[in-house]
């Protein structure tokens, strides 16, 4: 089900029929994200993290748990091995939970909005043919820039216009 709903939500999915498969599925494709059970035949989710953790091709993939046991002592030993979050299945629906397993690998963006007579501002929007006033021609919200971090150390984005009010990309 989970792989459907996520292939659908637009990740590209790589199943896996147990721990084992898993680890094997892991190392072969390096994945963005690991979604996993705890309770699988031949190797449990646990025992899957931590052999996760042993190897460097694998260590740094960040691990999500959907378990239908909500055991605290479970929940615990997921957040000891560095478990990126912990589902018990029937609190979330599955598109929540596609939706918080983006939020963990997405880049963080910034919506910035302009002044127009600040430094480049009006060439700007000279350049693109963008209406100086920079209100959205759909809905006349306010264009602003959204800018991804894309590396934090850096402190490089990537950056696009879009309207902070909806959503639209073109001003
Ligand atoms: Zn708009």
């Amino acid at each position: 089900m989970y792989a459907e709903i996520f292939h659908k939500e637009g990740f590209v999915v790589f199943e896996a029929e147990n721990g084992v498969d898993g680890l094997d599925g892991a190392t072969k494709n390096t994945p963005d994200v690991i979604f996993t059970g705890i309770v699988m035949p031949t190797m449990d989710g646990f025992t899957m993290m931590e052999a996760l953790k042993k190897n460097v091709m694998t260590s740094n993939i960040p691990v999500v748990i959907s378990s239908h046991l909500g055991r605290e002592e479970d929940q615990q030993r997921a957040r000891d091995l560095g478990a990126k979050a912990f589902f018990i299945r029937g609190f979330y629906t599955p598109y929540e939970i596609v939706e918080k397993v983006r939020a963990i690998f997405e880049l963080p963006e910034y919506k910035i909005k302009f002044a127009i007579n600040e430094l480049d501002v009006a060439k700007m929007a000279r350049d693109l043919r963008i209406n100086m006033d920079f209100k959205c021609p759909k809905c006349e919200g306010d264009m602003v820039l959204a800018m991804k971090l894309v590396d934090a150390k850096n402190q490089e984005f990537s950056a696009k216009l879009v309207c902070a009010g909806c959503g639209s990309g073109r001003g």
